[in-house]
C-alpha cells in the first residue's frame, strides 16, 4: 500500500505556490514597512495596505510575527514610537497600544514559539531550494 495522501486542496481558491509567492510578498511588504517608517512612516502604511491586499487576494494570513500594523487603524506601528508595548502577568500576555487609535492589541506568550517554529521552517526552506 502507498502511503498516498490527498489532501482536501480545493478549499482554498488559489494554488499553493501562488500563496507561496503571496506569502513571500507579504514578508517584504512588512520588512519594507519597517525600513522606510523612520523617514517615511505613510510609506509604512503603504505597505501594510498592499501586504493586506494581497494576504486577501490570495486567502493568505499575515504572520502574527510581522503583524506590526494596528488591527483597528491598520497603520504600521513600532514600539517606543507610536506604540507602546506592555508585558501584562495577568493576562499572560503581550499588550500593544497603538497610539494612532488607542487601540490595545493582546498577544500571548505562546506566539514567541510560533516565531521559532517559523524561523526553523524558514531554514528548512532555505535547505530544500536548489
Ligand atoms: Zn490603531
Amino acid at each position: 500500500m502507498k502511503g498516498k495522501i490527498s489532501r482536501p486542496r480545493s478549499r482554498s481558491k488559489k494554488p499553493g505556490w501562488q500563496q507561496d509567492i503571496a506569502g513571500e510578498r507579504i514578508d517584504i511588504l512588512m520588512k519594507l514597512a519597517g525600513k522606510e517608517f523612520k523617514g517615511h512612516p505613510e510609506r509604512s502604511n503603504r505597505y501594510v495596505e498592499l501586504a493586506r491586499k494581497i494576504g486577501m487576494r490570495y486567502n493568505v494570513r499575515i504572520p502574527k510575527a510581522s503583524r506590526n500594523f494596528c488591527k483597528k487603524c491598520y497603520k504600521f506601528i513600532v514600539p517606543g514610537k507610536n506604540s507602546v508595548v506592555r508585558s501584562s502577568a495577568r493576562t499572560r500576555s503581550m499588550e500593544t497600544k497603538c497610539l494612532e487609535c488607542g487601540e490595545v492589541t493582546r498577544m500571548p506568550y505562546a506566539i514567541e514559539k510560533r516565531k521559532q517554529i517559523k524561523h526553523e521552517k524558514k531554514n528548512m526552506k532555505q535547505g530544500a531550494s536548489k
